[in-house]
């Protein structure tokens, strides 16, 4: 089998190098070339023999998705639809900020979570995103657009935490001085709420922002929107987050979709506001986006702005997210479900 070159952290690729006989300055030329320079094949490594690039074409695969298809929105949002080498479909999606721009990526091909409201649910999981098929979605859009890209966040297709290894190896070379060199405090990690997990995660003590997938303010609410919370129930949930913090320092975000009729209810504010009033934390409304396949609906502007003010009541910081790309829209992860049925 193929080695995947690209996913190697920088030891690696030298003791790989040293093992086909050749220099380890070598492997760090061919770390530059993928990760700096973001090459497309092994014949655009200038500086590396012919020879040398036929061996390593031969032994290796070098990680490179096909941009299938992009839709560009006037604010300056585009959804990417790539193909991997074996035909799956990922989707990625870049926005252009004041403070630069951020990509938001997808973790796997599908996902098994199976959550109600979310349109990648509907076709269960395909496989697992290896660490480089992470890192190109980055180094494809910036190569197309031009620009350096300097926030990522972990919110596509996909649970990060049910990819754990892979995950953390594509943090690991995304934040590598010797590589793109993202600073961590630019990365958001979201999760449905793997608790073990969280947990582990809280341990490598890294600075990125975990970003946990609340969207309910009690158990029972919790459970008829997310099949994960039959497995893990939400104080355990809170009490993780709450690990995180003291462990990391970091504040956690909560995302809180708010579906109309359903979660969007000043009792539901109340409630939540109990929940998460202590912790270190931070709430993301985001108003659902409504797939074909659910009858779910988004709240209404009114209920958004009153669910707000009530958790402001209580003291914590709110954010509504910003719709972006509205020309472009669609739910999450409808693009590439268009495209494999
Ligand atoms: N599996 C991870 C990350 C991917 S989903 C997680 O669950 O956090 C990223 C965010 O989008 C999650 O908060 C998810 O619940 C939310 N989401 C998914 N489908 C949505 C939809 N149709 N409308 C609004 N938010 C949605």
């Amino acid at each position: 089998m193929k080695q995947d070159i690209k996913s190697f952290n920088q030891k690696e690729l030298e003791e790989f190098f040293v093992s086909l006989g050749e220099k380890p300055f070598r492997a760090r030329q061919v770390y530059q070339w993928m990760h700096v320079k973001q090459a497309a094949s092994f014949a655009e490594m200038t500086n590396i023999s012919k020879a040398l690039q036929e061996k390593l074409s031969q032994t290796c695969e070098l990680t490179v998705l096909r941009q299938q298809l992009v839709q560009r929105s006037r604010d300056g949002t585009a959804k990417y639809l790539f193909a991997l080498a074996d035909g799956n479909m990922i989707e990625s999606v870049r926005m252009k900020y004041k403070h630069g721009n951020s990509v938001c990526i997808s973790s796997q091909a599908g996902c098994r979570m199976g959550c109600r409201f979310c349109a990648s649910a509907l076709g269960g999981l395909a496989r697992n995103l290896t660490p480089a098929e992470m890192l190109d979605q980055i180094y494809r859009i910036q190569a197309d657009i031009g620009e350096r890209v300097s926030h990522v966040v972990v919110m596509g297709t996909g649970e990060p935490l049910d990819n754990y290894d892979n995950l953390l190896k594509f943090l690991e070379l995304l934040t590598d001085e010797q590589g793109l060199h993202i600073s961590q405090r630019n990365i958001t990690v979201s999760t449905c709420g793997i608790v073990p997990n969280m947990r582990r995660l809280a341990e490598e003590k890294l600075q990125i922002t975990l970003a946990v997938s609340l969207h309910a303010s009690s158990q029972q609410k919790r459970l008829e929107l997310m099949p994960v919370a039959n497995k893990y129930e939400i104080e355990e949930l809170l009490e993780a987050c709450r690990e995180y913090f003291a462990k990391t320092g970091r504040r956690i975000t909560f995302e809180y979709s708010l579906v109309g009729g359903v979660n969007d209810k000043t009792e539901d504010a109340v409630q939540l506001a109990a929940l998460i009033k202590n912790m270190n934390c931070h709430v993301n409304l985001i108003p659902v986006n409504p797939i074909e396949e659910r009858d779910y609906v988004q709240s209404g502007k009114r209920a958004v702005a009153e669910f707000k003010e009530k958790l402001e009541k209580y003291g914590i910081t709110v954010t509504v997210r910003r719709e972006m790309g509205r020309d472009i829209d669609g739910a999450c992860g409808q693009l590439r479900r268009r495209q494999i049925l």
